[in-house]
């Protein structure tokens, strides 16, 4: 990976240097105004608390809310950030574990259960047989976040009374696991790009959602660094599936 090290520089011409020099650029221009959106809400949100708190405590409760929420963000958005960062930095898992891809999706689907219930869609477990080999070498906590991601995007882009599905399988070579959702889809065009920092598809929406657009770039990278990948197919207004697939070494 180029954007990796150092390393990969000293052997890369100068067209090479002029485009990742390129891309370095516009990833501190994207970030800088990532962070300044929620910076100036939280200039005005404070603000409107000092002006409403002796004469409309109500209101400056409401105001001190959504200063704590808009907080938050900015804090997942840091927290994404530095999760992209070290992931980035490194080609693979630098100290790889056993790890059974099965417990760790049980976990995620526990801490989940309560966010799907919220929005009214049924979370559904299918399909990991008991006698399937479901560990692979890897990092618990990358793997962790990123099943986090693909869950958590699949309740947050599929309308209440919806369904979200989580589906395994393994063989001799690796483990696969199949994220669907009866969501709003993906427009085929936009597919190619959304594992980019920063893309949404719609923008407002995801900003609704409390989304930051790093995480499908978060999910690519801890699959590429356990030596896998991940594929997505979408029908509009219909659902999408996230597949990853995890080989065994
Ligand atoms: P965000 O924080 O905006 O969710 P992601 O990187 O996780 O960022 O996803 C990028 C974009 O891909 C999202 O903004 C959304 O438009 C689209 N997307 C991701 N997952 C789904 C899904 N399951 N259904 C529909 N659209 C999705």
């Amino acid at each position: 990976m180029l954007e990796g090290g150092k390393k990969d520089l000293d052997y890369v011409g100068p067209e090479e240097l002029r485009r990742v020099n390129k891309i370095r650029r516009d990833f501190v221009a994207n970030v800088s105004h990532e962070l300044k959106t929620p910076a100036t809400s939280l200039r005005l949100l404070a603000e409107s608390v000092v002006e409403t708190i002796e004469e409309d405590p109500d209101q400056a409760r409401y105001f001190a809310e959504q200063l704590k929420n808009e907080t938050e963000r900015l804090g997942q958005l840091i927290s994404d950030l530095l999760d992209l960062a070290r992931l980035e930095s490194e080609e693979k898992v630098p100290t790889p574990n056993p790890v059974d891809v099965r417990h760790v999706l049980m976990v995620v689907l526990g801490r989940m259960r309560r966010v799907a219930r919220s929005k009214d869609i049924s979370l559904q477990w299918k399909r990991f047989g008991r006698s399937a080999q479901y560990e692979i070498p890897g990092d618990e906590t990358q793997l962790t976040s990123m099943f986090t991601n693909l869950i958590d995007n699949a309740i947050k882009y599929t309308p209440p009374g919806g369904r979200v599905e989580v589906t395994g399988g393994s063989d001799d070579l690796g483990v696969s696991v199949r994220i669907s959702d009866t969501g709003i889809g993906i427009p085929e065009g936009k597919l190619s790009r959304i594992f980019e920092r920063f893309y949404r598809v719609d923008k407002a929406r995801s900003k609704e959602t409390g989304g930051t657009g790093l995480g499908l770039s978060i999910v690519r990278h801890v699959a590429e660094n356990h030596g896998g990948r991940v594929a997505v197919e979408s029908a509009p207004g219909e659902g999408t599936t996230f597949t990853v697939y995890l080989p065994r070494g």
